[in-house]
């Protein structure tokens, strides 16, 4: 995995989430503030923008650039979660970038991102397509699975993981405020988890 495929990454993240901007924005508005589409929508294109100025010159500054970028340039929650999600993946990237360095890397990124928010598997969050997307890579390097394979894995895994947040009760972030009537709706954040996967195993083709 190379600095131009991270790369490649955003723009892809930034191209399937301005596509279903109103989409995420509508599932905000259900149980939170109707502005995820939005913060995520604008936090990309800064992130598109610090990528093309400050030309990364390895996939961990890519990295730390996309997470430093989402933690100024968000308001919501998402933005510095998203933000840490990166950061600390760039962080503790190991080279050369094998899809086992990665998973280890994206692996503490979730861990980074459930002590922020100090949410857990079930609390109707971003953490619920987050950490099914880690597993499903951890077990596909256990496997020998290929890169392309894995990703498509870890995508999949991450849309099950947002599907399987409509019948939560959220725990953490705005949407806990509604209590029970958080139920019945899937969770923005983990919405927009699956497509940041979605948007990896597309480029990595
Ligand atoms: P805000 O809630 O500030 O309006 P966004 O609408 O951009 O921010 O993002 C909301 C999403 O952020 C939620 O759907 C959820 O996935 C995620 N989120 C909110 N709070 C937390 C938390 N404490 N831990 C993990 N994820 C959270
Ligand atoms: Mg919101």
């Amino acid at each position: 995995m190379e600095t131009a495929l991270f790369v490649a990454w955003f723009e892809e993240a930034a191209r399937l989430v301005r596509a279903d901007r109103d989409r995420l924005t509508r599932l905000d508005a259900a149980i939170g503030d109707a502005d995820h589409g939005t913060n995520l929508d604008r936090g990309l294109t800064e992130v598109l923008k610090a990528l093309a100025e400050s030309a990364p010159a390895s996939e961990a500054e890519v990295l730390t650039t996309a997470g430093a970028t989402l933690i100024r340039r968000v308001g919501g929650a998402s933005g510095p979660l998203y933000g840490s999600l990166f950061r600390q993946m760039g962080k503790v990237l190991q080279t050369p970038v094998t899809l086992a360095a990665f998973a280890g890397a994206f692996e503490e990124g979730v861990v980074a991102v459930e002590r922020l928010g100090k949410a857990a598997l079930g609390d109707k969050t971003m953490v619920d397509a987050l950490a099914p997307a880690s597993r499903a890579l951890a077990l596909a390097v256990r496997d020998g699975v290929g890169v392309r394979e894995a990703l498509d894995q870890a995508a999949r895994a991450a849309g099950e993981g947002s599907k399987a947040t409509i019948p939560m009760q959220a725990r953490k972030g705005r949407a806990s405020y509604l209590g029970e009537r958080s139920i019945g709706h899937e969770d923005p954040g983990a919405a927009s988890a699956t497509l940041i996967m979605t948007a990896l195993a597309n480029v990595a083709g």
